[in-house]
């Protein structure tokens, strides 16, 4: 078994949509950021590379490089775990938690557990999405930015 764990944090800016674990969500603001900004699968991403010991999601996705401008979050992570089940490695379980004063992630929840499961091509079960504010304090209470942290467990077997 190997474990890994992933952090990010985007800004909120007007001009953006809002794309949190995949779901399009209707909000004035969005992420700032090269990509689509989608703070949940990037910190899931860190998290799976963290586990699978293959560095972070900057060494594999540049956003010095034009090609991830405007990038799709998803497709990212569906490249990574392609990258990581050729290694052998078996996604066991993943655990993210999304820190925002705003917007209720609440109504989005099964959506957002639906949409990673897709993208790493496992049962929802083996996925769980939490979501917390931070009491108004800091820049996430503040509504300024979205972070998200995630855990991934893997299970190491035979590449392929
Ligand atoms: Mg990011």
């Amino acid at each position: 078994m190997r474990i890994g764990q992933g952090f990010d944090t985007h800004k909120l800016v007007s001009g953006r949509r809002l794309v949190l674990g995949g779901e399009e969500i209707d909000y004035p603001q969005g992420l700032e950021g090269h990509s689509d900004a989608d703070v949940v699968i990037h910190a899931l991403i860190d998290a799976l590379l963290g586990a699978a010991g293959l560095g972070d999601i900057g060494m594999h996705f540049p956003d010095s490089d034009p090609r991830y401008k405007d990038a799709s979050s998803m497709e990212m992570l569906e490249t990574i775990v392609l990258a990581i089940e050729s290694l052998g490695f078996r996604i066991v379980n993943v655990d993210v938690t999304i820190l925002a004063q705003e917007p209720k992630v609440g109504p989005f929840r099964a959506a957002i557990v639906g949409n990673l499961a897709a993208g790493m091509g496992v049962e929802p079960d083996l996925v769980n999405v939490k979501a917390t504010t931070t009491e108004g304090l800091g820049f996430v209470g503040r509504r300024e930015g979205i972070a998200a942290s995630a855990v991934v467990l893997l299970e190491e077997g035979t590449p392929r």
